[in-house]
């Protein structure tokens, strides 16, 4: 079976996994009056995090889902707008932050355009029109699938959130995938925003983690943050070592998984009765099964049948997603298989 259902499916391997055993460990619940912990593997993760991503603090968290909830109500209070695209991962997976029992926060929204760039018209409009107290934006893109936001538009948005006076939060879960496709670095990407959350438990393979990042006093206070959502953790050095392993090896080769879903798509582009995305630019493909007959679950079903476990992902889409362990030959015999299950609507 060719399990193209996530990036979080990648395993460690030995060699990540050894760095645990000689990690250097401590309670990293205890901070000292500078508020760090005292597991030296979570401070150095958090140091190199904050390196790579040219901020001045990280801030480990045990998911991104946490990583985006502890940045979100640090910016935001019950009651405060937060500026979003609605097909974000926020608002329609994570959910947390726009929840009556929860975040409380508001949204105002704004579209994509054709291209999947943030369409500037439209978020000027709704800042314009509601008292917005962050903008956020998602890079790649989960949704869209894995579309990036160009260098020049994250400069545009900045510019434009400098004129409202609100500060921009990414949710790079993907930031590393973005990165590579746009010939850039996380850090110019980072450049743009006032904080950030990447994932190192997706492509980049570790088990488990993400990043937040940003100024000093906005970690120390997303550290608050964190602990009201459970999130500080002991020993977690256990986890930081295979994420410090993640961010040494395992970034050059995402280039891999672009090449591998580009790979697939250009084999798809006659399907009979679905199509491939337009434009694959980082390890994630969908197939939209719009009036081919079949419901997007059906389609995967069809596929698995077959060999290839893959999900619906949104509306009528399935998505594909390449990652470490997913071989160029596994990226042939999946498009053989999606040709299979075409062929036969
Ligand atoms: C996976 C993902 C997250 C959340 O990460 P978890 O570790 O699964 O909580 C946030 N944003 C995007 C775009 C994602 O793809």
């Amino acid at each position: 079976m060719i399990d193209l259902r996530s990036d979080t499916l990648t395993l460690p391997d030995e060699a990540m996994l050894k760095t645990v055993l000689t990690a250097k460990l401590g309670d990293d619940g205890r901070l000292d009056a500078e508020g760090r912990g005292e597991d030296a593997t979570v401070n150095r993760l958090e140091d190199l995090a904050a390196e790579m991503t040219g901020k001045e603090a990280g801030l480990l968290c045990a998911s991104g889902s946490m990583g985006n909830q502890a940045a979100v109500l640090t910016w935001c209070r019950p009651g405060d707008v937060v500026l979003i695209n609605e097909r974000q991962h926020l608002d329609r997976s994570e959910k947390t932050a726009f929840d009556p029992r929860f975040g409380q926060l508001k949204k105002a929204t704004y579209r994509h355009d054709a291209t999947e760039q943030p369409d500037l018209a439209s978020m000027e409009e709704a800042l314009k029109n509601n008292p917005v107290k962050l903008l956020y934006v998602e890079n790649s893109h989960n949704y869209s699938g894995g579309m990036c936001i160009t260098l020049e538009r994250m400069a545009a948005i900045r510019e434009l959130a400098d004129r409202y006076k609100v500060p921009v939060h990414m949710d790079g879960a993907r930031l590393f995938n973005a990165a590579e496709y746009l010939g850039t670095t996380v850090k110019e990407l980072a450049k743009y925003v006032d904080s950030l959350m990447f994932c190192v438990s997706k492509g980049l393979g570790a088990p488990v983690g993400s990043l937040v990042c940003g100024t000093k006093a906005f970690i120390k206070e997303a550290k608050e943050t964190r602990k009201y959502l459970g999130g500080a953790m002991r020993q977690a050095g256990i986890i930081a070592a295979p994420a410090i392993y993640a961010l040494e090896h395992n970034v050059a080769r995402l280039k891999e998984d672009r090449e591998n879903a580009q790979l697939c798509a250009s084999l798809l582009k006659d399907l009979k009765k679905t199509r491939v995305q337009p434009v694959v630019q980082t390890n994630i493909m969908m197939v939209d099964t719009a009036g081919s007959g079949v419901t997007p679950a059906e389609f995967c079903d069809r596929a698995k049948a077959k060999g290839l476990f893959i999900r619906p992902i949104i509306g009528t889409w399935v998505r594909l997603v390449f990652y470490k362990g997913i071989t160029r030959d596994d990226a042939v015999k999946a498009a053989e298989i999606i040709r299979a299950v075409d062929a036969e609507l």
